[in-house]
């Protein structure tokens, strides 16, 4: 029996009940607009999914932030991480707060390697999160990318909103 993630309508994480094998099902009718609804694969994770069950917990074990992201990111699929990273941002802040400063690290790269939508997603419209997000961003000493950029602007827009 497989247990699903629930992270999108045409991809999703999905996990053997008994063994935690992990796979990534994928529909590709979807994906190709044929609306055929047989075009559905399932396809087991590799060694990725290491570091996939390390992100799944990294609320309860927040230790080595850094690490969990910097290999997810070198070993995950962008779809599959993005989606994953995306679901914390909204339903479990504790865990994405944890990795805040390695996340906005990669905002850093280039091509930068972070979704800003991720670290939007994450601040929400709240004035304390959102101002968290502006004082680690802003003890950076670096030039700002395109991504910092709109990052730092959601920030500021919802500063702004707060003391209206
Ligand atoms: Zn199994």
């Amino acid at each position: 029996m497989l247990r699903f993630e629930d992270l999108a309508l045409d991809f999703d994480l999905a996990r053997c009940k008994s063994c935690g094998a992990m796979y990534l099902w994928e529909d590709r009718a979807s994906l190709s607009g044929s609306g055929n609804n047989d075009e559905t694969t399932l396809r087991p994770l590799g060694c990725e999914q290491t570091i996939v069950r390390e992100l799944l917990r990294a609320a309860d074990e927040p230790a080595a932030p850094a690490r969990v992201i910097d290999a997810a990111f070198a070993q995950v699929e962008w779809s599959l991480l993005r989606a994953l990273l995306q679901r914390m941002a909204i339903r479990d802040r504790p865990a994405i707060a944890a990795m805040l400063d390695a996340l906005i690290d990669k905002l850093y790269s280039n091509p930068p390697r972070n979704d800003t939508d991720i670290l939007t997603s994450y601040v929400g419209w709240s004035h304390e999160r959102a101002q968290h997000v502006l004082e680690r961003i802003c003890s950076i000493e670096r030039a700002t990318t395109h991504a910092v950029d709109r990052v730092l602007a959601h920030c500021r827009q919802t500063l702004a909103r707060a003391r209206a």
